[in-house]
């Protein structure tokens, strides 16, 4: 029997992270807070944290595809949900049937949604979807007088309801760029374009987490955040809440001697005798192998070093005078309060952003509900 009983790797998500965070947005605007789930939740469960993120002051939610709103659907939440990616040819009738607002970023896209909202005689409700200089979803500016003049086309047709407009800020983890005020200005003659045309939607949205803790005139009516429900702070201004922890049995231990190599390359040896501990979780987990000869982990209290490459389904820790035998837990990171490493550590070693640890943890470990006497207080 192993202290903890793990029977393998395990994530734990605490959804208190996500109500304590939630509720922290809420103070920090008077803008509508959308929770935004895509990504499945940002690797914490989609439905989970929607419904916790509803419970503490959200009071709508935002997607990636149409296949992400129908599975909260799917799992009864009947909360307000807008989906912002997808092609000409997605399922926008299965999409206006269950209730879901879409994105519209070009006049195919508004095309393809007439031609479903005909098919089920509904009636879509669109946000108008503009890039605001990423180069990467929503309209181009030099399209959206056309997309504005046949949305409005449509929408004195009784054909839509326009609910919002919509922009996103590329470098809002930054709010002293220039890049975020042209961005903001884009925004306002667009939305100006809108109402010139007698539409005045409700919902204008431009600020995302970073932006929400840091530039308060981008907030608008409503604010989308993703990453800040989960405790990740791209300005790095505001002390959030991490809601996972993801933890791995030791499968076995080993002695060896100075000179001893280990995993493939041979890329660490033993320097003197030593003990080493196996993992069993490697990249296919989301142990990202750039963090090979970096990373650290938690035994015991203590941590401990990760030596030689991470494989696809193992890692190896020298756990040096920590006497642990096979089963014993390691912590390989959690909200960083126990002195195990956090997901920004690891962000650290793999030279990337947490966003990508988080969504990355692969399918084979296990994911657990944190029980509610773990949570820290406060
Ligand atoms: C992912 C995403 C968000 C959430 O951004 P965070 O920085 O994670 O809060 C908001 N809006 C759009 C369009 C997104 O793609």
């Amino acid at each position: 029997m192993t202290p903890a009983g793990l029977r393998g790797p395990e994530l734990t998500v605490d959804l208190g992270a996500v109500a304590h965070n939630t509720r922290l947005f809420r103070t920090r605007t008077d803008a509508t807070v959308m929770a935004v789930v895509k990504a499945d939740g940002f690797g914490h469960g989609a439905a989970a944290v929607a419904g916790k993120a509803l419970a503490n002051g959200a009071a709508r939610l935002g997607v990636t595809t149409i296949q992400e709103a129908l599975s909260l659907r799917a799992a009864g939440i009947d909360a307000p949900v807008l989906s912002w990616l997808n092609h000409p040819g997605a399922d926008f009738a299965r999409a206006l049937a269950e209730g879901v607002e879409l994105a519209v970023p070009s006049v195919s896209h508004l095309d393809a949604v007439l031609r479903a909202a005909d098919a089920t005689r509904q009636t879509p409700r669109l946000h108008l979807h503009l890039d605001c200089g990423m180069s990467r979803d929503g309209c181009e500016p030099r399209e959206w007088p056309r997309l504005v003049g046949r949305v409005v086309r449509s929408h004195r047709a009784g054909r839509v309801e326009v609910v919002g407009v919509m922009g996103h800020l590329g470098c809002a983890d930054d709010p002293a760029d220039p890049c975020n005020s042209a961005a903001a200005a884009r925004f306002d003659e667009a939305v100006t374009e809108v109402r010139r045309h007698g539409l005045d939607p409700r919902l204008l949205h431009l600020a995302a987490t970073a932006a929400t803790l840091t530039l308060p005139s981008t907030h608008h009516s409503m604010v989308r955040i993703g990453a800040g429900l989960v405790g990740i702070d791209p300005s790095g201004t505001t002390s959030l809440r991490g809601g996972l922890t993801l933890r791995a049995p030791l499968v076995a231990v080993r002695r060896v001697e100075a000179g001893d190599a280990v995993g493939y390359g041979h890329t660490w040896r033993a320097t003197r005798p030593t003990r080493l501990g196996l993992l069993p979780l490697g990249y296919a987990d989301g142990l990202p192998r750039l963090a090979s000869g970096r990373a650290e982990v938690l035994v015991r209290g203590v941590r401990r070093p990760l030596v030689g490459r991470i494989s696809m389904d193992q890692a190896v820790v020298d756990l040096g005078d920590v006497a642990v035998g096979p089963g014993e837990v390691a912590t390989l990171f959690g909200p960083g309060d126990r002195g195990e490493p956090t997901v920004g550590d690891w962000a650290g070693w793999a030279e990337t952003i947490p966003h990508e640890i988080v969504t990355g943890i692969g399918s084979r470990v296990a994911r657990v509900a944190a029980a509610a006497d773990l949570r820290r207080a406060g």
